[in-house]
């Protein structure tokens, strides 16, 4: 039978050290933010990350639905992570399955970390993470985005949660992998940093390293996700210090 049906494995990192796209191991793709992208929303915010298309819109504090999940004590925080049927090569079955439901849950659990919502009790605040176009990292893109949209929303919040996957590609470490190096590499680890305590609040991982290359990947990603925060925070700033009169136009 030899290779039929064998998908042919691209070499992901060249003798030289560059990856398919000629980054370096450390380097991430080009990130854009930009926060209040949608009118309706309480607050919302699109992100460009290398060919992912993420858009995220958060509405409340408001009524819980369904009723039973309200909470007395506290804000209950519900996410959807929705992938749209065009956002792969291949269309997708629309809906959600259970890879959403879970990036859904993981990511509601990072914000219970970081939201104050002990301040808003018997609501809802809902964060909806559409992914129109997915090459990726796509939980780490919709991460960032809600966390903008949250802050855009005026909702308090210990800290914004920058994230990126670091995985590992042709035997190294590699930070912000996309679609080949995540189908094709040994590992892929996504995580998301509370900046300010350097607490990880979302860390999952998917196939093999060392305790060695754990520790590297670790450094790896706080420092990509430093460098996300700080992107993060300049889109909110441009938000609010450089374009007010779309903050009436919400
Ligand atoms: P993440 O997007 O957070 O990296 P995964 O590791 O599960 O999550 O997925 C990696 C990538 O695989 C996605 O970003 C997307 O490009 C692709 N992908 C995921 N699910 C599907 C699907 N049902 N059909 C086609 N491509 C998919």
């Amino acid at each position: 039978m030899g290779n039929v049906g064998a998908k042919e494995v691209p070499v992901l990192l060249s003798p030289d050290g560059r990856r398919i796209d000629g980054r370096k191991l450390d380097e991430l793709r080009e990130i854009r933010i930009r926060a209040g992208a949608l009118h309706q929303a309480d607050g919302s915010a699109f992100v460009e990350w290398g060919a992912n298309k993420v858009m995220a819109a958060v509405y409340g504090p408001r009524e819980v639905h369904p009723r039973h999940l309200q909470q007395n004590d506290k804000a209950v925080i519900q996410c959807r992570y929705n992938m749209a049927a065009f956002s792969v090569d291949e269309r997708k079955r629309p809906g959600l399955d259970r890879r959403s439901q879970e990036i859904s849950k993981v990511i509601a659990e990072a914000f219970e970390s970081v939201v104050f919502a002990e301040e808003y009790p018997r609501t809802s605040i809902d964060i909806y993470i559409e992914v129109l176009q997915a090459n990726a990292g796509t939980r780490c893109a919709g991460l960032v985005a809600a966390s903008v949209a949250l802050a855009d929303a005026g909702i308090p919040m210990v800290d914004l949660l920058p994230a990126v996957a670091v995985g590992k590609i042709g035997g190294a470490i590699a930070l912000d992998l996309k679609k080949e190096e995540d189908n094709f590499g040994e590992a892929d680890l996504p995580m998301a940093l509370v900046p300010q305590s350097g607490r990880l609040v979302l860390l999952q991982m998917e196939g093999h390293m060392t305790e060695a290359e754990l520790a590297e990947s670790l450094d790896l990603g706080v420092k990509g996700c430093r460098d996300i925060y700080e992107k993060m925070k300049q889109a909110l700033r441009e938000r609010y210090a450089l374009r007010p009169s779309d903050r009436g136009a919400a």
